[in-house]
């Protein structure tokens, strides 16, 4: 008997039209393929997933170069290691010096995204990013994405105009009530209000969603997809929440990573041209979780580019891995990984596919 034999029909005529046509699934359709557990029919969902990242985004894997600038954070989000009430972490900022350095090792090693990211910083006003943004652009031909959380509308658009070109901003969960448990500071409605004004000022968009927060459900995640699908995102990002001992939810158990490959794969089946990376989270918890996500579904993933004394204090969670790494290393590995899968490292920006087709007059 072969293993397509031993799916059930329903599941298999469901992933075939999720693989034909995965934007008409209903709430419903997704939950149902995110609560595929048998190796046969996972195996189908992979292959299918795989099939559509083929078909829509090519066989190139994009690096984007992860530089965590600050991890001081005003916010108290309940799963984060760099909350503003734990004291026990040593905090730190970037001075611009050493982050035009840092860039300027992203582009010798033709890593053509910077991705900008910190804890909410206050310290970090408006002008000073502003004034680092042009003085990247005016020394380095690379793209740039902000990820430092809430900012109001008129400073996102000050940031667009300095010369940011994309913004990642996850909503963490499309369920309101669970929001609300785990993120004292903010609302979901700021959240998907901010990713909406970040698409009328011309970002490519990032948003993403965690797996495995306390009483989260199947559904959750299920309307984790509509929502991105929703708001038509450039890029969605889906990674395992990992307990930190030092934070509220220090007890609870980490996200499931098989789940995590499902929402990959299910995702890019609803989402189609989107771009899905493999985040950190998902290859600490696992070591090959790059390479399982790559042929589930992704297409994306981000050396880190913080230099190494503050690399190990962007502790979002414990043993976070590639930490002792030189950026050099990382490029070097993520080469021989990204062969193995027998897939190439993308030339350029990897601009969104989807803001090219945005882009073409009708
Ligand atoms: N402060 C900005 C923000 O919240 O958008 C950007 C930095 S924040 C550290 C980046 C992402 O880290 C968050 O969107 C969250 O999903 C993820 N994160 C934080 N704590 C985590 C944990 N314990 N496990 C997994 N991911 C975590
Ligand atoms: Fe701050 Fe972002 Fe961590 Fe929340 S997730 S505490 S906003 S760094």
């Amino acid at each position: 008997m072969s293993k397509e034999e031993s799916v059930a029909p329903r599941i298999h005529a469901l992933i075939e039209r999720a693989q034909a046509r995965g934007k008409e699934l209903s709430l419903t359709e997704i939950t149902e393929l995110l609560s595929i557990t048998t190796p046969p029919e996972l195996d189908l969902l992979w292959q299918a997933a795989d099939w559509t990242r083929r078909q829509e985004v090519g066989e190139e894997i994009w690096l984007r170069g992860l530089l965590e600038f600050s991890n001081v954070c005003r916010c108290n989000c309940f799963y984060c290691g760099l909350r503003r009430d734990n004291t026990l972490l040593p905090r730190y900022r970037l001075t611009e010096e050493q982050i035009l350095e840092a860039v300027g090792r992203l582009s010798r090693l033709r890593i053509d995204t910077v991705v900008l990211q910190s804890g909410e910083d206050p310290y970090f006003t408006a002008e000073s990013l502003m004034s680092l943004l042009q003085a990247i652009k005016h020394s380095y031909d690379i793209a740039i994405t902000l990820s430092i959380g809430y900012r109001p509308k008129s400073e996102l658009a000050a940031f667009r105009r300095a010369g940011a070109d994309r913004f990642l901003i996850r909503h963490e969960t499309a369920n309101p009530d669970l929001y609300a448990a785990f993120h004292p500071d903010s609302t979901l409605a700021d959240r998907v209000q901010q990713l909406r004004d970040l698409r009328e000022l011309g970002y490519e968009v990032g948003s993403g969603c965690l797996v495995g927060l306390p009483g989260q459900t199947l559904s959750d995640l299920a309307a984790d997809i509509a929502l991105v699908r929703q708001l038509d995102v450039d890029m969605f990002g889906v990674g395992p929440f990992i307990p930190h001992p030092d934070t509220p939810l220090g007890d609870a158990s980490p996200g499931s990573v098989s789940l995590t490959y499902k929402m990959i794969a299910v995702a890019r089946l609803v989402l189609r041209d989107v771009h899905i990376p493999v985040t950190t989270a998902l290859s600490t918890l696992e070591e090959d979780g790059r390479e399982k996500g790559w042929t589930r579904g992704a297409n994306i993933v981000m050396p880190n580019a913080t230099p190494a004394p503050y690399r190990a204090q962007y502790e979002l969670y414990k043993n976070k891995r590639c930490i002792d790494d030189t950026l050099e290393h990382c490029r070097g590995c993520l080469e021989r990984r990204v062969k193995s899968v027998g897939r190439v490292i993308g030339q350029g920006r990897g601009t969104s596919l989807k803001l090219a087709r945005r882009a073409v007059p009708v």
